[in-house]
């Protein structure tokens, strides 16, 4: 839609022939993400081609870079989307992050407890919404949780104690000289999740000076080291000694960063478009505080929920994404709003999904 506004052609790539993009693009090729004939057909009529979703297969990113500007290149997708690679890759490069193994077998499954205690088994690849995760609290569990998760390799994280989470997002644009800043930064989201999944998020995230600080040069610094064309987002802890550490990057628009659409001079979709087509970036001001909270599928259970009555709180605006299907955990949408503080804005999304519910 922000492709649109600018006066973009959109044609999409999706599994699905009725995928909520199709609605605006004025093309849709159905096909697998490892697809690489159909990744070849997508980019040869296509200026640039992004992604909104890191699990696209090596080959299909690798044909489309043979004929337009993948943004993200497929360098960096590659290491995120596997979660040892970038682990490994953020550990290596010097950011900070927590305690974690990699593990390829049962034994290496209960050597990983042993040596980090309580922590999350979490798969290498497709995983989201807390998907593909184990918590293990014991021996037992720990090879119960290796066997669960496919007996495949897996990322162990230690447990950590957080304080709080919150996300930057960073745009970073091919960079044509005299054209303005290369690198913006969105104020913090600060993030809360119900088993494993984003509930709500608020910007500017009250984090302190000192920890946006460092935030912030933490994740320019990924930005900058990956080579990201587009968008990165990146999720951090703030642990309860102190510590910032980095969960998981995305190499995309982000959930924690849709109330930019509402609380920010330039939105992340219009900002994606806008360094993936590489204009000027735009301005990441905070015009007002805002705040989003998830609408899951399992909100329909009980039949379609009352709309109207989430429309009734004031500043509240509804965000449905078109999905024909409503599954418990499935993300169908998302209601925004602003106020004159995050907290503000916040009280009246969940106020409004309160009133939604039948
Ligand atoms: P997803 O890809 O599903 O977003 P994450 O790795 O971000 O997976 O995990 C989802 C949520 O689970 C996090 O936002 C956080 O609330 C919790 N979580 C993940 N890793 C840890 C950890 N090592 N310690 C404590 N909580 C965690
Ligand atoms: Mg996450």
């Amino acid at each position: 839609m922000a492709a649109r506004s600018l006066g973009y052609d959109v044609h999409v790539l999706d599994p699905d022939p009725h995928c909520p993009a199709s609605a605006i693009a004025s093309r849709t090729i159905a096909a697998r993400f490892d697809d690489a004939d159909a990744a070849t057909a997508l980019a040869e009529r296509c200026a640039v081609v992004t992604l909104e979703i890191e699990q696209i297969g090596t080959a299909a990113l690798t044909a489309v870079s043979a004929i337009a500007p993948l943004r993200p290149g497929a360098a960096a997708v590659h290491i995120i989307q596997d979660r040892i690679r970038q682990k490994r890759w953020l550990s290596a490069n010097g950011f900070p992050v927590g305690p974690f193994r990699d593990v390829a077998s049962r034994d290496e499954s209960v050597a990983a407890f042993d040596a980090l205690g309580r922590s999350i088994f979490k798969s290498t690849s497709g995983g989201y919404d807390g998907r593909g995760q184990v918590r293990v609290d014991s021996v037992d569990s720990a090879a119960e949780a290796w066997s669960s998760l496919g007996a495949r390799p897996c990322l162990v994280e230690q447990f950590l104690d957080i304080h709080f989470e919150i996300s930057m997002l960073v745009a970073r644009r091919p960079a044509t000289p005299g054209t303005g800043p290369e690198m913006v930064v969105f104020p913090p989201a600060r993030n809360h999740h119900e088993h494993g999944i984003l509930d709500w998020s608020t910007i500017p995230a009250a984090a302190g000076a000192a920890t946006i600080r460092q935030a912030t040069e933490v994740a320019t610094g990924i930005a900058s080291t990956l080579g990201i064309e587009g968008l990165i987002a990146v999720e951090l802890f703030v642990l309860r000694d102190g510590r910032l550490v980095v969960n998981e990057l995305a190499p995309r628009p982000h959930n924690t960063f849709h109330s930019t659409e509402r609380g920010c001079a330039t939105s992340q979709f219009e900002q994606l478009v806008r360094a993936v087509c590489d204009l000027p970036l735009g301005s990441t001001d905070v015009v007002r505080p805002a705040a989003i909270a998830n609408l899951l599928g399992d909100m329909w259970e009980a039949g379609t929920p009352d709309f109207a009555a989430a429309l009734c709180v004031p500043a509240v605006r509804l965000h449905l994404y078109g999905k024909t299907s409503a599954r418990p955990g499935r993300k169908m949408g998302h209601l925004s709003a602003v106020g004159a503080t995050p907290d503000e804005a916040l009280e009246r999304v969940l106020r409004a999904r309160d009133a939604m519910r039948r």
